[in-house]
């Protein structure tokens, strides 16, 4: 990596202080710094009026604060959805999407460049793994968005981090993220406004319960039954149904938080009432919440979502079972920004 590559993100406040320190600065201008970035949302050294021209110029020597280079900008029809394509400095693709609800401006980020985990019917999942992002990676992606919305006066509301990757096979630097987002003295998210999302990945559940956050948790369930989990998501070979509810129940007794499901309803496959039943068994009682999404259509991967009366008959067994249960909307699927839509393929993406 050469000098310039080194993320400014990258750091927390205590190593910025050190680094301002051993540039022979006084202390307050990491304080200087971290304000530009995290408060104003600054990407380019030279509008940091604040800080001199000699620590400008040496910042600029040493440090990358603009690690995203946008390849390409969809936006949806109704306006509402916009996805975003970033080429890292080693030129390994993302995407990152940002939401328009009435009273919300969600931005759900990608922890990882492609994903290992091979979830048959997730776009990212069919297109491999490339690498894990840094913290200041993760984070520069909702500061992207911070600094798109502040142009309308608007701010991010909301995190999810359920974009490329599998946020729990890279936990320190996500966790890391989550907490610069979090951190009042920068950009001073609610921990309560953001949410993981993992497909199951067992003892980091456990480790999140125990780090006590507020932060929310959603688990990618789809099914309750083995066979059918292993052939959609072959981690759960590793880590089966009753390992993950398990793993989600200690989550629930260690921070009184509930867990959210993402079931995605695919036609035919797990979407009959007996599917709903089956799932209503295995979660009765637990502190909870399902959302249901018919699946959203990828390339790799032939089989329908559920279609809208079949969705209802669903989501009436949970209803009827007093579990709390909402449809998702389903948003930006034409531009494919929806859930399991994103990926990125090199060759076109880039020329
Ligand atoms: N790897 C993590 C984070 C990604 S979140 C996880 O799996 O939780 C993306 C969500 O979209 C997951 O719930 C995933 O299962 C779901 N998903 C994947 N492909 C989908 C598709 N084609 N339609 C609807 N949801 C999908």
């Amino acid at each position: 990596m050469s000098v310039q590559e080194k993320l400014i993100h990258d750091l927390t406040y205590a190593e910025l202080e050190q680094q301002v320190l051993s540039m022979g600065e006084p202390r307050f201008r990491a304080k200087q710094i971290w304000t530009a970035l995290y408060q104003n949302y600054k990407n380019d050294v030279d509008e940091i009026s604040t800080l001199s021209k000699s620590l400008r110029n040496k910042l600029t020597e040493i440090f990358n604060i603009n690690p995203l280079r946008t390849v390409r900008t969809v936006i949806s029809q109704d306006g509402l959805t916009q996805k975003t394509l970033f080429a890292l400095h080693d030129g390994v693709l993302i995407e990152t999407v940002l939401m328009v609800y009435e009273d919300r401006r969600t931005v759900c980020i990608s922890s990882q460049s492609g994903c290992s985990l091979s979830c048959t019917f997730c776009a990212t999942g069919q297109m491999g793994f490339n690498r894990n992002l840094s913290q200041g990676e993760i984070v520069a992606q909702v500061l992207y968005f911070a600094r798109y919305l502040a142009e309308k006066d608007e701010r991010v509301t909301n995190v999810v981090v359920m974009g490329m990757g599998e946020p729990f096979l890279n936990y320190d630097q996500v966790m890391a993220a989550i907490s610069r987002l979090n951190d009042p003295d920068g950009f001073g998210l609610g921990a309560r406004r953001m949410t993981v999302s993992t497909v199951g990945v067992v003892p980091r559940i456990k480790q999140f319960a125990d780090e006590n956050s507020q932060v929310n948790l959603a688990i990618s369930l789809h099914t309750v039954q083995d066979e059918l989990r292993s052939e959609l998501l072959p981690i759960n070979r590793k880590y089966p149904v009753s390992l993950v509810l398990d793993a989600c129940r200690y989550y629930i007794r260690q921070t009184n938080r509930r867990v959210t499901f993402e079931y995605a309803l695919i036609d035919g496959v797990n979407d009959s009432i007996e599917d709903a039943a089956a799932l209503v068994q295995k979660i009765k009682g637990m502190l909870c919440h399902v959302n249901l999404i018919p699946l959203n259509p990828t390339q790799g991967y032939d089989k329908p979502g559920t279609q809208a009366d079949q969705v209802r008959a669903f989501y009436d067994v949970l209803e009827r079972n007093g579990i709390p249960c909402t449809v998702r909307l389903r948003r930006g699927i034409e531009i494919g920004a929806g859930c399991g839509q994103l990926a990125a393929e090199s060759k076109s993406d880039l020329s």
